[in-house]
């Protein structure tokens, strides 16, 4: 049984490493998938959340590791993580995320939490244009474990439209659950009205 990560924010408020920009229309076209390339046993989510805010000279919106997500970024605005340039599409048009791949980490948890989000950011209106690797936008071999294992992207994206339906049925029965709610007190309102006198005759 899957459970959802939890979703904490250390965002970023020095300006350096970010164009501290909306994207248009406050959506991102696009979802960007990238592996951190440190193998360090400490390099968690939280230990790169702390190290982008601090000192690291770009930005992504979130890191994700087999335990939780670390948001740095505010979800409309754009990042520097595509490699694309300030004006490149990666960066203007895409949310970037960053799976851990330290020593230790539990790969499949990590993906699978990684997939949760991306589902999550689609229903918010995201990503509409597509997921992509960080590769799409420049050739850089990234995310590089997902790639160097065949099957496994595709196993990633079947996880998020698995995710994506799951999500959307549990909106609409928290809805129809709301909408069922408001016909039961607006019959029992109805039974309480006094019926009105009629018109004299
Ligand atoms: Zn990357």
């Amino acid at each position: 049984m899957f459970t959802p990560p939890p979703v904490h924010q250390l965002l970023l408020t020095r300006t350096e490493n970010r164009p501290d920009r909306p994207f248009a229309g406050g959506l991102a076209a696009f979802i960007t998938i990238h592996q951190t390339g440190n193998p360090r046993p400490t390099a968690n989510a939280h230990a790169h959340a702390r190290w982008m805010a601090r000192e690291a000279p770009y930005s992504w919106h979130a890191t994700i590791d087999d335990r939780e997500v670390w948001q740095s970024l505010d979800w409309g605005e754009q990042g520097w993580h595509a490699g694309d340039g300030a004006g490149g599409p990666g960066n203007t048009t895409s949310i970037g995320l960053e799976i851990c791949m330290h020593e230790g980490i539990d790969e499949a948890v990590a993906d699978l939490n990684a997939a949760w989000l991306t589902a999550r950011l689609r229903l918010d209106g995201h990503g509409y244009e597509g997921i992509v690797q960080h590769n799409h936008w420049t050739g850089k071999n990234c995310p590089a474990l997902i790639r160097a294992e065949s099957g496994r992207w595709e196993r990633f994206l079947e996880q998020v439209a698995r995710f994506e339906e799951v999500q959307t049925r549990t909106a609409l029965e928290d809805r129809i659950a709301r909408l069922e709610a408001r016909v039961t007190a607006l019959e029992a309102a109805r039974a309480a009205v006094v019926e009105p006198p009629g018109e004299a005759s």
